[in-house]
């Protein structure tokens, strides 16, 4: 169920400008997608290329869809002519896939550096090594369809709200690191991806810019 009061109350808590809500409709019909764009929303957040396919395809031509999840190599094709931003890179390898099919579609696509922040193990992310490694690479600065434009991370799955708030805090820290080593005159290097439905009023606190939230917009999943 769309919980409208949910979504007016964030779009007055994001009103500054700072933040953009990424609303994120996996799993939900795209009737609940049509129901939120009624209400004025635009950017929509999918984690698997299929569904965002299918949905796409149905749905208004001027929602910005948002690939969220972690993405394969052999499906960046299906998105490439239009995605308007692909959320979790965590590889060179990825990033160059995703470079050759954009220069197909006479696109430049930009994207988010995914850290792995969270205590929780996982096979997706960076560390501050590997992203190093990528952005000093002669691939990376061959690379002329695809635009990194900021950072995207994931907190533990915890109440522990000082743990959230200090993983979040990392992020930041690393994007501002980033920023002045690699983007210091690049205005468009300026998206840092945290906080979901549980947690983003801590990621918003840590200055994030950009809400990706599901559940508490469409229902539980
Ligand atoms: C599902 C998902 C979200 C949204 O999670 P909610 O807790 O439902 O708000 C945000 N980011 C990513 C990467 C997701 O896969």
């Amino acid at each position: 169920m769309l919980d409208l009061d949910f979504y007016q109350n964030i779009k007055k808590e994001l009103a500054n400008g700072q933040t953009e809500l990424v609303a994120v409709s996996k799993t939900k019909p795209a009737a609940a997608v049509q129901a939120l764009y009624d209400q004025g929303q635009r950017i929509f957040g999918e984690n698997k290329v299929q569904e965002l396919l299918e949905k796409a395809e149905s749905l208004p031509k001027d929602i910005e869809w948002h690939l969220i999840g972690h993405l394969q190599r052999n499906k960046v094709k299906y998105i490439a002519p239009f995605v308007s931003l692909i959320h979790a890179v965590d590889s060179l390898r990825l990033l160059k896939e995703i470079n050759k099919e954009a220069q197909k579609n006479n696109r430049i696509i930009p994207c988010l550096l995914q850290f792995h922040i969270a205590q929780e193990e996982s096979k997706f992310g960076l560390n501050w090594t590997n992203a190093q490694a990528l952005l000093t690479s002669e691939a990376y600065a061959q690379m002329k369809n695809i635009k990194i434009v900021g950072l995207m991370g994931m907190a533990s799955f915890s109440d522990n709200q000082e743990q959230v708030l200090a993983e979040f805090g990392q992020l930041a820290s690393y994007f501002q690191r980033l920023k002045e080593q690699f983007f210091a005159q690049d205005p468009s290097f300026k998206e840092l991806s945290m906080g979901m439905s549980g947690d983003y009023k801590l990621a918003l606190q840590q200055g994030s810019t950009l809400v990706r939230i599901g559940s508490a917009l469409f229902g539980q999943r």
